[in-house]
């Protein structure tokens, strides 16, 4: 998996600074923007967001490239909706080459490897065969979610602490929960006000999956390593 920050709203923590000091200031954003030291804006914002006017921090937009991953990843992640998103289309590009993603529970047992790979050599053999037959975009049909896929996500400041809030969680799973672990140390090197307490609902209090919790809190502001993330998400507790 590779995850990169492409593009991001230039000062993004100085731009909801600014935005946030104008509601209650008689100056404009624009002149709050020129004056506002780096400490007042960290005060600002830690100020609204913990006051929960979070409309603030929409101004600042991030564009990342995930690559490498599988569809079955993509699948949960389009369903952020305050995002926009670009997909490689297996209608328009040949799905040939057998690319895709191994979990770390497969990997891990033989036998499981075994049945996996086969499924996955049957499959595009099956993909391979149709294409000579029908167009790719009906012979795709054969390919498993396991398949490489790349897509590329903008969302604002505002939903990505939402996406983090639920993603990071290891009750996510392992490969979107690692996804969102490297999103958010990529938005943290340009914009640490915004989202220096971002993370798992746990981060913020309580675990908010209730009898569902799997007890084991990550530590507030700490990055896991990928060993940690690349683990099975955590069932509820009996
Ligand atoms: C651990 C885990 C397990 C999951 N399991 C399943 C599952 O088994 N089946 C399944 O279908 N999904 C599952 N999901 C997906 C989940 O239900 C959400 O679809 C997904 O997390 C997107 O989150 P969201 O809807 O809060 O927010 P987003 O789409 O990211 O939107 C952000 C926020 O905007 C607001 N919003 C957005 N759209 C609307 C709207 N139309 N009306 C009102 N408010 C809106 C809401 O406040 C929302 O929280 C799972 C998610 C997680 C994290």
């Amino acid at each position: 998996m590779n995850v990169r920050l492409l593009n991001y709203t230039k000062n993004p923590d100085k731009v909801c600074a600014a935005a946030a000091q104008s509601c209650y200031s008689e100056k404009g954003a624009g002149e709050l923007f020129d004056t506002t030291a780096d400490d007042r804006a960290e005060k600002m914002i830690t100020k609204v967001v913990g006051m929960g006017h979070l409309s603030v921090v929409e101004h600042a937009y991030f564009t990342f490239s995930v690559e490498g991953v599988s569809r079955s990843l993509t699948h949960q992640l389009v369903r952020h909706r305050i995002a926009s998103y670009s997909q490689q289309s297996q209608r328009y590009v040949g799905m040939a080459k057998a690319e895709y993603v191994l979990p770390p529970s497969v990997a891990g047992d033989d036998g499981a490897r075994m049945k996996y790979t086969q499924a996955m050599d049957a499959a595009w053999k099956a993909y391979r065969e149709l294409a000579e037959l029908v167009p790719k975009e009906d012979a795709r049909y054969v390919l498993p979610n396991a398949c490489h896929t790349n897509i590329t996500v903008t969302m604002n400041a505002r939903e990505l602490w939402h996406m983090f809030r639920l993603r990071c969680c290891r009750r996510a799973q392992w490969e979107i929960r690692m996804m969102a672990w490297k999103m958010l140390e990529e938005a943290k090197k340009v914009a640490p006000i915004l989202f220096e307490n971002a993370g798992p609902g746990c981060f913020a209090g309580p675990c908010p999956e209730g009898e569902y919790s799997c007890g084991k809190p990550y530590r507030r502001g700490a990055m896991p390593s990928d060993d940690e993330l690349l683990v099975e998400s955590a069932k509820p507790r009996s």
